[in-house]
């Protein structure tokens, strides 16, 4: 076990029981991705591809999950975002922060007013989730 910079995303009907590291299981039957912490910790992540938490989006140079990934329940306590297939660590930055920094980025960026729209409210969701 050790720190992977690249996930590879494998479609599955059922998630197999022993994950391998550097793998992203997606089985669409079941809704779900799941593959080992990036850190190397051993522990496996659930990612549920259902709307009210993980988008998942499959590109050419490989799978991104959106919203970050942090495993705040783990020892290892890491957090980071699969995008692309690459790991990208999010630091000490707190999850509100990451998470609002890079949906403006990458949405402002593409310019389409409807994602502009869907992310203002999400980003008011995730404002009440923070603050109350
Ligand atoms: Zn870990």
């Amino acid at each position: 076990m050790s720190r992977v910079t690249h996930l590879v995303a494998v479609f599955v009907e059922d998630i197999p029981e022993l994950l391998e590291d550097g793998i992203l299981y997606v089985s669409r039957e079941c809704r779900v991705a799941m593959h080992n912490c990036a850190c190397g910790c051993g522990e496996e992540v659930s990612t549920p591809l259902v709307r009210t938490e993980y988008d998942l989006i499959m590109d050419d140079a490989g799978p991104s999950i959106w919203p970050s990934i942090g495993n705040h329940d783990f020892a290892c306590t890491s957090h980071y975002i699969i995008r692309n297939g690459r790991i990208i660590w999010a630091g000490q930055m707190s999850r509100g922060q990451i998470e609002a920094g890079r949906a403006y980025d990458s949405f402002l960026k593409r310019g389409s007013p409807t994602k502009i729209q869907t992310v203002v409210a999400w980003l008011k969701r995730l404002w009440s989730k923070l603050i109350g």
